[in-house]
């Protein structure tokens, strides 16, 4: 029987059903005999027609999850100083060293980082740990990076970090607003219920606001390409124009809301006229006043926003501009109508419900209220109770390179290449005393600086509960058993804590022990209401909140699910999905919050808050770095790639980082497409491949996030994004920096196959030359290039460096060409072509070489790099990821007829199983009729 579970991706929080064939015993014990500690085991993975935040469908990343369980890379054994051991030596090393570290100088040098792929259990314990028993406020999480400013213009607009609205709101919905957020790749599921309403609905529409041409523009009625980070301008313009046009909902303003005359005053100053908005935001006047006569005109207006408004000096700010205009149209709460913001991690949410960010305390307590402060510290019995937050992600980082922080514990996240300035954050831990890494992989960037590592259960290996954009809670189940001696992260920290004193309070069976106490927590010291009914913990109960008096000062917060917190472990395994929150108001869950016009704010009303368009940036003056860089994600990757990475279907639609930059801009450096480009600031160096598209504005740049140092050589985007951040959220502002490009003049170009991965002793060989690797199915492919100012190495010197030894080998005099091939027997062991330019070859050819024999007449073929009858290598980009078609073989089809969606896909199969390429193969559609067109 399937398993019910949820993917470990977006925030989107697909159901996925799960089937498992975990190997037989007679292969685990051949496994075992043959030295391999990993057990053989294979999932197929569904989407779950139930599940309400999908209805049976997964994009790409989800359909691939059963590719996703390589254990290659896992880190299956606690190691201490870099020496494997067992788990009791492992948990004792971290207490002790943690408590040395307190007691020399005090529970404030101690924190952790945490990550929105934990669990809500795990979350739970991480966060009771540090703010309850080891006395230290400094814990925060990689959502930080993500909505911290979206939970900022939450709390000062709503009096609580709430979702108004939720998914079923986009079938109501008539006009889509999609605010930095590239929904077509980053949450393609719910891209896919929108793309249904434009299609079924002939009078929606969808605006997309973004700098670049992206993948969800494909389905636009109007994209208003914005100049970077002039959202709040537009915004506050839309507000005046509304106010102008009469369009304001008085009635509802008047009823529920605080601040409008202040506000409108403040957005005049910015934007009393269209044309100066259209003017500061580098758009169409026509462009501008029809996004504003359609919003104005549209009650059923949804407003989509993610990274794009978040990640920016001002992103609260950006926030609250958003905010402003749903609440100044009492379009908030109501079926079709809200603002959404769409977290990019599967528990960003879930980690806010607990208190992962430093500067919440728990269950959405944060630390301004005495008597909320000191009933969590009731409830939990909690001897070290914090009282003030604790340093933000960048400011966290920062102290651990002061020497402020002496003790840092990693969980689940990989800040080496997420973070801000990552050179920095990478120097800072390499010099910081202890740093404890928790992770499914030994190979990320920041677990191979870690003193002690610890083997974490991963996805489809343990259990608990996650929430996504729209509130909804659902399970994590386990089908597998971890692999080695992996264990899930609360048990991880509840032993720890019972290594350090707390065995007690850290007494958890199972995740429904933490769910219910979580629970419970929610229920305690919330409102009037809650009070009087007696705590779950009887024997906990707190003396010093029994007072009825300091009871009744205790202020309704918007999480609870108090309605959970009786759950037994039975109804806890069989949790249906259900969004908070759960009390006695709403006992299954509730689907839009603010529907009754009350909020969460000390008077109950929603307050318009006065945001005013920062100065623009002044790179233009920056002569030496005069270019905009923007950052994000692309379709088939996620996050550092530690999973994604190995899944050779997701490494074909991009295999190496890249840099897009637009044509002219292009013309101007000397850059063509594909070449080498290397992007440079005071801070760092990145090295990509130029792409060349009209998507990009002039004089901008976009680069994935996603490479690490495992995957390429000088690939880490986040070496170049200065650790600015926005002053209310601490949020960084990953869109925009600025930097310097030009063409990276390579000696040589190469690529590599091997059998094998190289070992750390050959990349250090590599030192200082470019490379990004691929996996593919039987073979790793590295791309490799020399960079100029590193030392002149020939094919040969550069062989016998890296240990191979050639059993084929060609070289041309004219053209300087190298071919060379290793075999062991008959099979293949690499293979490597060596020019002036980035060699061609037909990759899933070579491929398949290293999966049968090749006998000695069969091998001169492999120095051509492709089939005998095939020489015509086709390197254009796979656009289908499910089915590997190509751009080439579309646009061909395409020019034989088949000039449809459902043509392209009867004839290629493209589009016809996630549906994530769709945007991708129309653009190919209308980019073929408009040539047909104009010739
Ligand atoms: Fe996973 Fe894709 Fe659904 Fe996001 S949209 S939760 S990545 S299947």
């Amino acid at each position: 029987m399937a398993t019910a579970s949820t993917c470990p991706y977006c925030g989107v929080g697909c159901g996925v059903l799960i089937q498992s064939q975990q190997a037989s015993e007679a292969r685990e014990n051949r496994a075992a005999s043959e030295n391999r500690e990993v057990s053989e085991t294979s999932i197929t993975v569904q989407g779950d027609p139930d599940h309400p935040a999908n209805f049976g469908r997964l994009c790409v990343k989800g359909s691939a999850l059963g590719q996703s369980l390589s254990q290659q890379e896992r880190l299956l054994q606690p190691v201490v100083d870099g020496a494997p051991q067992s788990w009791p030596v492992a948990t004792q090393a971290v207490a002790t060293r943690l408590q040395q570290t307190i007691a020399r100088h005090g529970p404030q040098s101690v924190a952790m980082y945490l990550s929105g792929q934990l669990l809500t259990e795990d979350y739970y314990v991480a966060n009771k740990l540090m703010k309850g028993f080891i006395g230290s406020p400094h814990v925060d999480t990689n959502s930080r990076l993500c909505m911290a400013s979206t939970v900022a213009g939450h709390k000062r607009a709503f009096g609580a970090d709430v979702v108004p609205g939720c998914y079923d709101d986009i079938e109501q919905a008539r006009l889509f607003v999609l605010v930095g957020a590239n929904m077509a790749w980053n949450h393609p599921v719910l891209f896919q219920r929108i793309q249904a309403v434009l299609k079924q609905q002939p009078k929606s529409r969808l605006v997309v606001i973004d700098p670049r041409h992206q993948a969800s523009c494909e389905e636009a009625d109007l994209h208003l390409a914005i100049r970077p980070g002039t959202d709040v301008m537009l915004f506050n313009g839309l507000l005046c124009y509304l106010a102008e046009q009469q369009q304001l909902d008085m009635t509802y303003l008047q009823a529920h809301c605080d601040g409008l005359a202040a506000t409108l005053s403040s957005a005049r100053l910015d934007a009393v006229k269209p044309e100066w908005v259209a003017r500061v935001c580098d758009l169409p006047l026509a462009d501008v006043l029809r996004f504003y006569q359609w919003f104005a005109n549209e009650n059923r207006s949804l407003t989509l926003y993610s990274q794009g408004v978040n990640q920016a000096v001002d992103g609260t700010d950006k926030v609250n501009a958003i905010l402003n205009v749903h609440l100044a149209t009492g379009r908030i709460g109501k079926p079709g109508a809200g603002p959404l913001s769409l977290t990019g991690q599967p528990n960003a949410m879930g980690g806010r419900e607990v208190g992962g960010l430093a500067n919440q305390l728990a269950s959405h307590i944060d630390y301004s209220v005495p008597e909320q402060i000191a009933a969590v510290g009731a409830f939990w019995q909690a001897p070290a109770l914090v009282t003030q937050p604790g340093y933000k992600a960048v400011e966290l980082f920062q102290a651990v390179q002061r020497g402020d922080i002496k003790a840092i514990w990693i969980i689940g996240t990989n800040p080496v290449v997420s973070m801000p300035d990552a050179d920095a954050v990478r120097q800072a831990l390499l010099q910081c005393p202890l740093v404890i890494a928790s992770d499914i992989y030994h190979s990320s960037d920041t677990v191979q600086l870690a003193d002690i590592q610890l083997p974490a259960a991963g996805w489809s290996e343990k259990d608990g509960t996650v929430t996504n954009s729209e509130r909804r809670i659902s399970r994590q189940r386990a089908v597998l058993k971890a692999p080695g001696q992996a264990k899930a992260d609360w048990q991880i920290l509840s032993e720890v804590a019972a290594a350090m004193g707390f065995a007690r309070d850290f007494s958890y069976q199972q995740p429904a022990d933490i769910f219910a106490e979580h629970a419970a927590l929610s229920a305690w010291c919330n409102g009037a209401e809650h009070m009087n009914s007696s705590p779950e913990r009887e024997e906990n109960s707190p003396e010093q909140i029994e007072s009825s008096s300091e009871r009744a000062q205790c202020q309704r917060r918007a999480f609870d699910i108090s309605g959970l917190q009786g759950l037994s472990a039975e109804a806890y395994q069989a949790l249906l999905p259900v969004q908070w929150p759960v009390n006695r108001e709403y006992p299954a869950g509730c689907a839009r919050l603010f529907a009754d016009g009350r909020f969460f704010t000390a008077n109950g009303r929603a307050q318009l808050l006065p945001v005013r368009q920062v100065a623009l940036p002044s790179f233009v003056q920056e002569a030496n770095h005069p270019w905009l860089l923007n950052s994000g994600r692309i379709r088939d990757q996620w996050h550092s790639m530690t999973r994604t990475g190995q899944i050779p279907q997701l490494m074909q639609q991009k295999a190496e980082p890249f840099v897009c930059l637009h044509p002219d801009d292009a013309a101007l450096l000397s850059i063509k497409a594909a070449d080498l480009v290397q992007l440079n600031n005071a801070q760092g160096r990145m090295l990509a491949r130029a792409e060349l598209t009209a998507a990009q504005r002039r004089g901008e740049l976009f680069v994935p996030m996603h490479w690490t140092a495992q995957y390429s050589s000088h690939g880490r985007c986040d070496v170049l994004f200065v650790a600015r951040v926005d002053p209310l959220s601490g949020q960084p502002a990953l869109k925009l920096s600025q930097v310097a490009v030009r063409p990276l003049r390579s000696r040589w170009q190469a690529l590599l196959l091997c059998r094998q991965p190289l070992t750390k002793q050959q990349h250090q060989q590599l030192a200082g030359h470019y490379f990004a690797r691929q996996p593919l199915a039987h073979a790793q492919c590295y791309q490799l290039a020399d960079v100029p100012d590193t030392e002149l190495l020939w094919a040969d010197s550069w062989l016998a460096q890296l240990g191979l030894k050639a059993s084929l080998y060609s070289y041309q005099s004219d053209s300087g060409e190298v071919r060379a091939a290793g075999f062991d027997g008959d099979a293949l062991q690499w293979l490597l072509l060596w020019s002036a330019q980035k060699p061609k070859a037909d990759l899933a050819w070579l491929d398949q070489q290293f999966a049968t024999d090749v006998v000695a007449e069969q091998r001169p073929q492999l120095l051509q790099a492709c089939a005998a009858d095939n020489r015509d290598t086709d390197n254009s980009a796979v656009i289908c990821s499910c089915f590997q078609v190509r751009e080439a073989r579309i646009c061909q089809a395409i020019e034989a007829g088949q000039q449809c969606l459902d043509s392209l896909g009867q004839k290629l199969r493209c589009g016809t199983n996630c549906g994530s390429c769709i945007p991708e193969l129309t653009a190919l559609l209308r980019q073929h009729s408009r040539l047909a067109v104009a010739s």
